[in-house]
């Protein structure tokens, strides 16, 4: 069993020889751009991959612009949390990895998620009052998350439940109302998306073709095709990406094209798949009509107007 962000007497040269590789990729990587580093006399951390994006976008579509602005400032609270955040310990004996991927079964465990509770209580607060500041979340939730922001106990279940899923977190005595289970969503992501950094570079997903996340069972937020024309869906929980259909859907598993309807954004870069089946759509940037790879912190927001053409058309997100 090999155990990733600890060091072991009994460790080989070729375990010791990758695990600096990742401390070293760990330390270059800043999320979905990491060729983004600043050059090395720039003063302070690196700004999040992505903020220079989302300033492009703001420019080209100011209607946009409160949007991209909330987004800016969510995505600096994740970044500079993430950037404290320590590698998961993570138990990748191959028989395991194997038989989980065969099952179905998402990889990672709650408790091996690498949570400093109070980095997650100031990401709490922080994003509340990022959000209050855009009026993007009412009087009542935002006095909830500022209890939970000091209360370590309730937090820990209620992101245990976020966590198991929609069905654990009704099955609370209180279920939160959505607003704040998203809000525990993005205080949980840097440490999320670390784990999708560490993991993504140890196992291959490859034969994992299921419409949820391999890793934390997350639903995928985006999809992008790649310039070989492969389609990738990207997990709005953990960020982490894995080969899916090109175009069956992710939620009912619908492959029939004849219900499935797709268009396009008139510049071709976004694309938006509504299935017949559920009525619910999934939206993808296609990377062969683009100059970057998919940024989900920008491209679900670019994207704002597709998922408004998906809801006059009866499709849900
Ligand atoms: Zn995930
Ligand atoms: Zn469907």
């Amino acid at each position: 069993m090999t155990k990733f962000g600890e060091d072991s007497p009994g460790e080989s040269n070729t375990e010791r020889d990758r695990l600096a590789q990742i401390r070293r990729l760990d330390r270059s990587s800043l999320g979905d751009a990491p060729d983004d580093d600043p050059p090395p006399t720039r003063r302070g951390p690196a700004p999040a991959p992505g903020i220079a994006e989302l300033v492009e976008l703001k420019a080209a579509s100011p209607d946009l612009a409160s949007a991209v602005d909330l987004q800016i400032e969510l995505l600096t609270i994740e970044h500079r949390i993430q950037a404290r955040v320590s590698l998961p310990t993570l138990d990748l004996d191959a028989d395991t990895v194997a038989v989980a991927l065969a099952r179905g079964l998402p990889l990672l465990r709650f408790e091996q998620i690498p949570l400093d509770w109070s980095d997650v209580r100031l990401a709490v607060r922080e994003i509340a009052d990022a959000l209050r500041r855009h009026d993007a979340i009412d009087a009542d939730d935002y006095a909830t998350a500022q209890i939970l922001s000091h209360r370590g106990h309730d937090l820990e279940s209620l992101a245990a439940a976020w966590y198991a899923g929609p069905a654990a977190l009704a099955r609370l005595d209180a279920p939160p109302p959505e607003m704040l289970a998203e809000l525990i969503g993005l205080a949980l992501r840097p440490s999320l998306r670390r784990c999708a950094d560490a993991f993504g570079r140890a196992v291959d997903w490859s034969s994992w073709r299921r419409g949820r996340c391999p890793l934390c069972g997350g639903e995928p937020e985006l999809a992008t095709i790649t310039p070989d024309a492969q389609r990738l869906l990207i997990c709005g929980r953990c960020h982490a990406r894995w080969p899916f259909h090109d175009y069956a859907c992710p939620h009912c598993d619908n492959a029939d094209k004849a219900r499935i309807t797709s268009f396009a954004s008139r510049d071709g870069r976004y694309r938006l798949y509504g299935c017949d089946g559920c009525r619910r759509y999934l939206k993808a940037y296609d990377a062969r009509q683009g100059t970057r790879p998919a940024l989900v912190h920008v491209d679900s927001i670019a994207t704002l107007p597709l998922d408004a053409a998906a809801l006059q058309r009866g499709y849900q997100a």
